[in-house]
């Protein structure tokens, strides 16, 4: 079995070259092939040599994950549905805002983590995406999305958002997050790339040893009772030690504070005394919230806060001083929406391989 060299990065693929007798500097130019010039075809890998390049059609691959559907919505937020394999799909989502282009990724198929309001979850799981599949969503979305007139690339922002629980696949995640660091392959600086989790504490340590970049952790209630009910990897890591490893974290995180995500939940999480109750639990942590109104699906069971609700909500933690934003809801059109994301995957999966291989964006 051919190696596929996107599940490398700079580390592996010097090792993998070593054993090759090759130096180096090969292994960088190669690298540099892939990822920054989006190359899989060794023959034209102009600069190398050619007895390397033919070793390398023999023994190694160029693997992205299978781009299946790919649509535009009205705001300009676009879906890419990825196949990886027995029928599992996974999405990546494009959303432009100003100079910024951000790209949202999945880190596994479906998710373990379960929390109560969240269409992934309830989903199940499946498995962990290799580093192939994470960094080959940035890598196929670089390719379709391309260069702004300036020459610079349209994706500038990479958040781990997407289907999955980033720190519950480590390994493959921080393989990745180092190609994306890489000047070599996306060169994007730390403070560009966000991972948000729903509070894996021993993970976050790790990730701070390993590849601090920019962190968002999913709060979405004030104590213990609350979160317990709707994530539920809280009765393992519960709100005090969450907390510690939050300013654990802002020892070495690239940005001098955490983003705490909260999903506003009609009568369960958006009283004045749940904002009040955060800003106590908060207190010594420097942070923002990001509130995230509410994306149905079927059979949730929960509703989207009202938006004067969501208005009083933010207004209290500002009042407090604490810098507060209301997330937009994007893409939702074509479920691309947070928490929308795997909803009818399989179904739709299913039918988007049936019928329309390849549906390219409309215009
Ligand atoms: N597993 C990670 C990252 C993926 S989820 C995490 O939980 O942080 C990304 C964000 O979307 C999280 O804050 C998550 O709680 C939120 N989310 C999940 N379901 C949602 C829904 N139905 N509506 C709005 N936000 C949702
Ligand atoms: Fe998993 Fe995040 Fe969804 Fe919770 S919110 S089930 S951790 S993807």
């Amino acid at each position: 079995m051919p190696l596929n060299l996107l599940d490398l990065d700079a580390a592996g693929l010097i090792d993998f070259f070593a054993s090759l007798g090759e130096k180096p500097f090969r292994a960088r130019q190669v690298l540099r092939w892939l990822h920054r010039f989006g190359e899989h075809d060794f023959a034209r890998m102009s600069d190398v040599a050619k007895s390397l390049r033919d070793k390398l059609a023999v023994l190694a691959s160029v693997v992205p994950p299978a781009l299946v559907s790919d649509r535009l919505s009205d705001d300009g937020t676009r879906k890419f549905l990825f196949d990886v394999g027995n029928s599992n799909a996974v999405e990546t989502v494009y959303i432009p805002e100003g100079d910024r282009g951000t790209l949202c990724i999945s880190t596994q198929a479906g998710c373990a983590l379960n929390c109560a309001f969240c269409s992934t979850g309830k989903q199940g799981f499946n498995r962990n995406l290799t580093v192939a599949e994470i960094i080959g969503q940035l890598w196929q979305a670089n390719k379709a999305l391309g260069f702004d007139p300036k020459g610079e690339r349209i994706i500038s922002n990479v958040v781990l958002m997407g289907m999955g629980e980033p720190l519950a696949n480590i390994d493959n995640v921080v393989t990745a997050l180092r190609l994306m660091l890489d000047d070599n392959a996306y060169g994007l600086s730390r403070r560009r790339v966000t991972l948000s989790t729903s509070g894996i504490v021993p993970a976050m340590d790790r990730l701070r040893e390993a590849c601090p970049v920019a962190l968002a952790v999913s709060l979405h209630a004030p104590n213990d009772q609350l979160r317990d009910r709707l994530v539920p990897i809280n009765r393992k890591y519960p709100l005090v030690e969450l907390m510690a490893a939050c300013r654990r974290y802002l020892t070495a995180a690239p940005r001098d504070f955490v983003t705490f995500e909260y999903v506003m939940l009609d009568g369960v999480n958006d009283h004045d005394g749940d904002a009040r109750e955060l800003l106590r639990l908060t207190r010594d942590v420097p942070c923002k919230f990001n509130l995230i109104p509410f994306n149905p699906f079927p059979n949730s069971g929960f509703k989207c806060s009202k938006p004067e609700r969501v208005r009083r909500f933010a207004e209290i933690l500002i009042g407090a001083g604490v810098v507060t934003t209301t997330r937009k809801t994007r893409g939702d059109d074509i479920d691309a929406a947070c928490g929308q994301l795997a909803g009818q995957v399989q179904d739709r999966t299913r039918r988007t391989l049936r019928a329309i291989p390849v549906v390219a964006a409309a215009g």
